[in-house]
Protein backbone atom coordinates (compact mmCIF):
# COMPACT_ATOMS: atom_id res chain seq x y z
CA UNK A 1 0.00 0.00 0.00
CA UNK A 2 1.03 3.10 -0.78
CA UNK A 3 1.59 6.32 1.83
CA UNK A 4 -0.11 9.67 1.36
CA UNK A 5 0.81 12.92 3.23
CA UNK A 6 -2.23 14.81 4.78
CA UNK A 7 -3.52 18.01 5.45
CA UNK A 8 -1.79 18.92 8.41
CA UNK A 9 1.79 18.99 6.55
CA UNK A 10 3.63 21.92 7.00
CA UNK A 11 5.78 21.73 3.92
CA UNK A 12 9.06 21.12 6.25
CA UNK A 13 11.21 19.16 3.15
CA UNK A 14 12.38 16.57 6.11
CA UNK A 15 10.72 13.63 4.23
CA UNK A 16 12.15 14.55 0.23
CA UNK A 17 15.10 13.77 1.04
CA UNK A 18 15.22 10.27 2.69
CA UNK A 19 12.77 8.72 0.45
CA UNK A 20 14.48 5.74 -1.79
CA UNK A 21 12.06 6.36 -4.70
CA UNK A 22 11.88 9.84 -5.02
CA UNK A 23 8.69 9.47 -4.66
CA UNK A 24 7.88 12.39 -2.88
CA UNK A 25 7.68 15.93 -4.38
CA UNK A 26 7.31 19.33 -2.96
CA UNK A 27 3.01 20.17 -3.78
CA UNK A 28 0.85 23.44 -2.95
CA UNK A 29 0.41 23.99 0.16
CA UNK A 30 1.63 20.34 1.45
CA UNK A 31 4.08 17.70 -0.19
CA UNK A 32 2.87 14.80 -2.07
CA UNK A 33 3.56 11.16 -2.34
CA UNK A 34 3.16 9.16 -5.54
CA UNK A 35 1.29 6.42 -5.13
CA UNK A 36 3.10 5.00 -8.24
CA UNK A 37 6.18 5.36 -6.60
CA UNK A 38 5.86 4.64 -3.21
CA UNK A 39 6.63 1.00 -2.28
CA UNK A 40 6.06 2.03 1.89
CA UNK A 41 10.37 1.08 1.47
CA UNK A 42 9.95 -2.14 0.86
CA UNK A 43 12.87 -3.22 -1.51
CA UNK A 44 14.95 -0.43 0.24
CA UNK A 45 14.64 -0.23 3.81
CA UNK A 46 12.90 -2.05 7.09
CA UNK A 47 9.90 0.68 7.72
CA UNK A 48 8.70 3.94 5.81
CA UNK A 49 11.43 6.34 5.95
CA UNK A 50 9.77 9.74 5.51
CA UNK A 51 7.28 8.54 8.39
CA UNK A 52 10.21 7.94 10.50
CA UNK A 53 11.00 12.23 9.75
CA UNK A 54 7.79 13.70 9.80
CA UNK A 55 7.11 15.63 12.53
CA UNK A 56 4.19 16.40 12.16
CA UNK A 57 3.05 12.51 11.71
CA UNK A 58 0.81 13.29 8.89
CA UNK A 59 2.34 10.78 6.49
CA UNK A 60 -0.89 7.31 6.59
CA UNK A 61 -1.66 4.64 4.58
CA UNK A 62 -3.84 5.23 0.96
CA UNK A 63 -6.79 3.48 0.93
CA UNK A 64 -6.64 3.84 -2.93
CA UNK A 65 -3.52 1.80 -3.32
CA UNK A 66 -4.00 -1.46 -1.62
CA UNK A 67 -0.70 -3.48 -2.26
CA UNK A 68 0.71 -6.91 -0.85
CA UNK A 69 4.42 -6.63 0.41
CA UNK A 70 5.07 -9.24 -2.90
CA UNK A 71 3.42 -6.53 -4.86
CA UNK A 72 5.71 -3.63 -3.29
CA UNK A 73 8.67 -5.13 -3.82
CA UNK A 74 7.77 -6.06 -7.46
CA UNK A 75 7.13 -2.56 -7.86
CA UNK A 76 10.37 -1.61 -6.27
CA UNK A 77 12.15 -4.10 -8.69
CA UNK A 78 10.70 -2.58 -11.49
CA UNK A 79 11.79 0.75 -10.60
CA UNK A 80 15.61 0.21 -10.14
CA UNK A 81 15.73 -2.17 -12.67
FE1 LIG B 1 9.21 7.16 -0.18
FE2 LIG B 1 9.30 5.16 1.52
FE3 LIG B 1 7.86 7.30 2.11
FE4 LIG B 1 7.04 5.67 0.17
S1 LIG B 1 7.23 5.16 2.36
S2 LIG B 1 7.13 7.90 0.07
S3 LIG B 1 8.98 4.96 -0.68
S4 LIG B 1 10.07 7.23 1.91
FE1 LIG C 1 5.16 17.44 5.32
FE2 LIG C 1 5.93 15.64 7.12
FE3 LIG C 1 7.13 15.76 4.74
FE4 LIG C 1 7.53 17.70 6.54
S1 LIG C 1 8.15 15.55 6.73
S2 LIG C 1 7.13 17.97 4.32
S3 LIG C 1 5.51 17.81 7.52
S4 LIG C 1 4.98 15.24 5.13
Amino acid sequence: MALMITAACTACDACEPVCPNKAISVGSPIYVIDALTCTECVGADDEPQCKLVCPQDCIEQNPDFVESRDELMQKYEALHG
